[in-house]
């Protein structure tokens, strides 16, 4: 059988043919499940064709703390995940149109350092957020992190603060802020920018969550209940606002931007 051929559904377990999967915007037909998807994907299905202007694009990040960990070491994982996501950094920001409304655009890439936030993420994030105050524009953020990235330590932890800070000033100005939470949003980015949206969406069956269910099962010593972390537990306890299938995304936030932006 041709590598690559197929792929197994990590929700109804179904072996399936990966273009049928890819036509489906990588959402599995039988069960609905949302694979992850790489920021070049994300933004190929969500802005009108063609239409996304990268900014920023080549900023990358430095090694401020000579970090080695497991038998390797930062400035090593940065070049293996540039190889092999083909990005530079785990977030790409820039303007758009969707359903020929203008926004700011910031995605996450999940296949670079887990998605996570260090200086050059957060960094990206409030350009985009201070962008989208002078240019009058809304401001979607679509978030998919493992959280923030211990390998630059207080310093990756220092721009939940910043970014938390500029989107308030955001806030302030009567700026529109939508947040679309994708599997997994996690850790410090769940605990920054990604809580603090006007409207927040979350993509069917996402994880979201701060710490890890284990981490808090053996910290608080109860049971913890079903389906806890998921975006469906989050919507029936108000931390989201809404489920949207990706489907319907570019269509739910065209609405959301009618409704909402001045
Ligand atoms: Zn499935």
């Amino acid at each position: 059988m041709p590598e690559g051929l197929w792929v197994r559904c990590p929700g109804c377990e179904h072996m399936l043919y990966k273009s049928a999967v890819e036509k489906n915007l990588n959402v599995c037909p039988d069960c609905n499940y949302h694979f992850r998807i790489a920021a070049k994907t994300r933004i190929k299905y969500l802005v009108d064709e063609d239409s996304f202007h990268e900014i920023l694009g080549t900023l990358k990040t430095e090694d401020p703390l000579g970090f080695k960990f497991r038998g390797t070491t930062y400035k090593k994982r940065l070049k293996e995940d540039t190889k092999k996501s083909g990005a530079k950094e785990a977030m790409r920001i820039g303007k758009a149109f969707i359903k020929g409304r203008g926004v700011i655009l910031a995605v996450m890439e999940p296949n670079f350092l887990m998605g996570s936030m260090g200086f050059v993420v957060g960094e990206k994030l409030c350009a985009a957020v201070d962008m989208a105050m002078d240019e009058k524009l809304p401001l979607v953020a679509v978030c998919s992190s493992g959280g923030a990235r211990m390998h630059e330590g207080v310093i990756s932890l220092g721009q939940m603060a910043k970014t938390s800070a500029t989107l308030a000033k955001f806030d302030e100005a009567g700026g529109l802020y939508i947040c679309v939470l994708a599997d997994p949003t996690t850790g410090g980015v769940t605990a920054s920018f990604a809580m603090l949206g006007d409207c927040i969406i979350a993509e069917p069956g996402a994880l979201i969550g701060f710490a890890g269910p284990r981490t808090i099962a053996e910290t608080i010593k109860v049971e913890l209940p079903k389906g806890f972390q998921t975006a469906e537990f989050m919507l029936e306890h108000g931390f989201v606002d809404m489920i949207v299938h990706r489907k319907d995304l570019r269509s739910e936030i065209a609405r959301l931007i009618d409704y909402c932006h001045k």
